[in-house]
């Protein structure tokens, strides 16, 4: 069996570090905001090139935490409107309404699935704030025509950076396109604990200083509470891991993008729809997906050859039924790529041999 992602291979690399990260921890007695966390913090921010860095619990609480922030510095206010694509991973959606601020679907371009920055401007209301783009699958989105529409209606953009750790177009990582950014280093990421964790970037002193103190029960000094904060934050055992995997995360992404490389020019079969790649390092291939017609059966038969895949993702976000107020919206780019889309196995782990099976395999079909 080929899997789709194997994690145990993946963090085996690290092992030595991640176990001697664990001894360091468990043995300096002191688990919760930390020299670990601090120096995670210091060198993530280094790497994505931004003046702050503030690790919290979870991808989806930095995103929750930019906007709650924006809110408390009067920025946003219930009701406002932010733009995100119709396709996208939940979480990018959850926190906009988590917040009580209105998510406002906009369709992707149809070759790299990311929001399309001609299609925001038709969108936009008195009540729209901010732009929240994803860089879906790992490929930065459009940023400098997202920027564009942003600047001339005055709107904050906010990065979901959940998947594309590491990305860079002119020489700007992801993390740094925005006037924040959320991250996930769910274990599965590209960058990726051993449980949750998650970190906001952002270059705004102000705004870096509102999110610390909300995700900590928003306090600035131990019990003098300025917000009604939350608990959020990024443990020292999962910061130390981290700061271990950082170090060799740019070769991990040239490694993804080698195998996509493989992959792009071996599978010829016009039934499979191969995914675009401008050939720069804006794409750290998170995941590598294909569009195909007939998804269910082409996945019964990657499975009958023992090939794993995942749907990313089954069902649109206008289609759950946790948005049932959405349900009678039409996205029809959104809708086909979540009928046609599959991912195929992608790590920095899989070996030449594994790749040349999946893509004979696909070739056959
Ligand atoms: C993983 C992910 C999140 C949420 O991250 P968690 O750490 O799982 O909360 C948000 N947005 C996107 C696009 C993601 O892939």
């Amino acid at each position: 069996m080929i899997k789709f992602l194997d994690l145990l291979k993946v963090n085996q690399q690290y092992e030595t570090e991640i176990k001697s990260a664990f001894n360091q921890v468990f043995e300096s007695g002191w688990y919760i905001l930390g020299e670990n966390l601090k120096r995670f913090e210091d060198e993530y921010a280094r790497f994505c090139g931004v003046k702050h860095c503030i690790g919290v619990a979870n991808g989806l609480d930095a995103l929750v935490l930019v906007i709650r922030a924006y809110k408390e510095l009067g920025v946003f206010q219930e009701g406002d409107e932010i733009i995100v694509p119709s396709n996208t991973y939940i979480a990018s959606i959850l926190a906009i309404s988590e917040t009580k601020l209105i998510p406002v679907l906009v369709e992707p371009d149809v070759r790299t699935f990311n929001l399309d920055p001609t299609k925001i401007e038709q969108a936009i209301t008195p009540r729209t704030k901010g732009i929240l783009p994803v860089h879906l699958y790992g490929q930065l989105a459009d940023m400098e025509l997202i920027h564009q529409v942003a600047k001339k209606y005055n709107l904050i953009v906010i990065e979901d950076a959940a998947q594309s750790h590491g990305a860079i177009a002119n020489g700007k990582r992801s993390g740094n396109f925005g006037h924040a950014a959320g991250h996930s280093f769910y274990p599965g990421k590209n960058l990726g604990a051993l449980g949750d964790a998650g970190a906001v970037t952002t270059n705004d002193d102000q705004l870096a200083t509102t999110i610390r103190a909300i995700a900590n029960y928003g306090s600035e000094k131990k019990y003098h509470n300025l917000y009604k904060g939350i608990n959020s934050r990024l443990d020292e055992l999962q910061a130390a891991i981290l700061s271990a995997k950082l170090r060799l995360l740019d070769e991990e992404s040239a490694v993804r993008r080698k195998v996509a490389s493989m992959y792009l020019a071996g599978i010829n079969n016009s039934k499979i729809q191969l995914p675009y790649w401008d050939r720069t390092e804006n794409h750290v291939f998170h995941l590598f997906v294909v569009r195909v017609k007939d998804r269910g059966n082409f996945q019964e038969y990657l499975t009958s050859k023992g090939i794993q895949t995942v749907i990313h993702y089954p069902i649109p976000p206008h289609k759950q039924i946790a948005y049932e107020e959405w349900s009678g919206l039409s996205f029809p780019i959104s809708e086909s790529i979540h009928n046609e889309v599959i991912s195929l196995p992608m790590t920095s782990v899989l070996s030449k041999d594994e790749i040349t099976t999946v893509i004979n395999v696909l070739n056959e079909y």
